[in-house]
């Protein structure tokens, strides 16, 4: 997130944002502290419940870049799709769900995600970067902070952390076992389905975000009744279905299911949500 504009945005360039969550919003900010930003649309008034519909966005004339975060993980909001912009690099967060499905690497100036959602252990990033964007550091950016010397050493420059690099080469190879990105997107959608199919049908559980834009990686409900919340976790517990607590900041429950969640834990939660919803709806 400081990166992108210690690199593109050096020279007194501006960059462009979308912000629809946390995520996008703190990158925002970030951007903010170091250079000229523009705000190019923001849904903080939908409570980060929506994407903004594509023609209000107001991108700038000569932006060096437009950024955005492909899912929002705690409100459980993803783009559908790759935004369609012309003439402007595209700078995409893809932290918690790279790999989850294929995307066309070419339509990015750069693609980033952490590793320890979809890809590995904490510790990592991966930088996909388009290499006419490499080398426009300004004389200030740190140089761990600029991307051409990670290039130009082959992401060596510094000592790597080398068992999480094996962690996800493992994790590259399971990927690929198990059928690439295709099979991970069609899992992914099978699982999320799933859960939102009996959020939907319960009138117990509810998720308020609109179908087209509802993220297969972070499942976020509400119980009808806020006071079973407590008993709700505790029980889940007992069943070893742990991590269920929604964000801080919105409350609520929250499947996170990233490519390592097998179907049985899918099944296994449905399971004891009906249960639940049974002896307390
Ligand atoms: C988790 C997350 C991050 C932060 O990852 P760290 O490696 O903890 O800094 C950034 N962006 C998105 C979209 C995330 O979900």
């Amino acid at each position: 997130m400081s990166m992108v504009p210690l690199n593109l945005l050096a020279n007194g360039e501006t960059g462009d944002y979308l912000v629809t969550g946390s995520w996008s919003q703190k990158a925002y900010k970030e951007a903010k502290r170091l250079a000229s930003i523009h705000l190019a649309a923001d849904s903080a008034a939908d409570k980060y419940y929506t994407i903004p519909e594509r023609n209000t966005w107001d991108i700038s004339k000569d932006a060096a870049y437009l950024y955005y975060t492909d899912n929002e993980t705690i409100t459980g909001v993803e783009y559908p799709a790759i935004p369609e912009v012309e003439g402007v690099p595209l700078v995409c967060d893809m932290t918690s769900n790279f790999l989850s499905r294929p995307f066309d690497v070419s339509r990015f100036g750069i693609a980033f995600a952490s590793a320890q959602k979809n890809f590995g252990p904490a510790g990592l990033a991966c930088v996909v970067i388009r290499e006419d964007l490499i080398g426009k550091a300004g004389p200030k950016t740190p140089f761990l902070c600029d991307f051409k010397i990670h290039a130009d050493n082959e992401s060596m420059f510094n000592t790597p952390p080398t068992f999480n690099w094996y962690m996800a080469g493992l994790i590259y190879k399971w990927i690929k076992k198990k059928g690439g990105l295709k099979a991970m997107d069609e899992l992914a959608k099978e699982r999320s389905n799933k859960l939102y199919d009996v959020i939907d049908n319960s009138g117990f559980y509810t998720n308020p975000i609109d179908k087209k834009i509802r993220s297969r990686m972070n499942v976020p409900f509400i119980l009808k009744d806020d006071e079973l919340n407590a008993a709700f976790l505790s029980e889940a517990r007992q069943n070893n279905l742990i991590e269920l607590k929604g964000h801080r900041s919105v409350g609520g429950k929250r499947a996170s299911i990233y490519n390592g969640m097998p179907m049985e834990g899918i099944n296994a939660l449905i399971e004891f949500m009906q249960d639940f919803e049974k002896r307390h709806g």
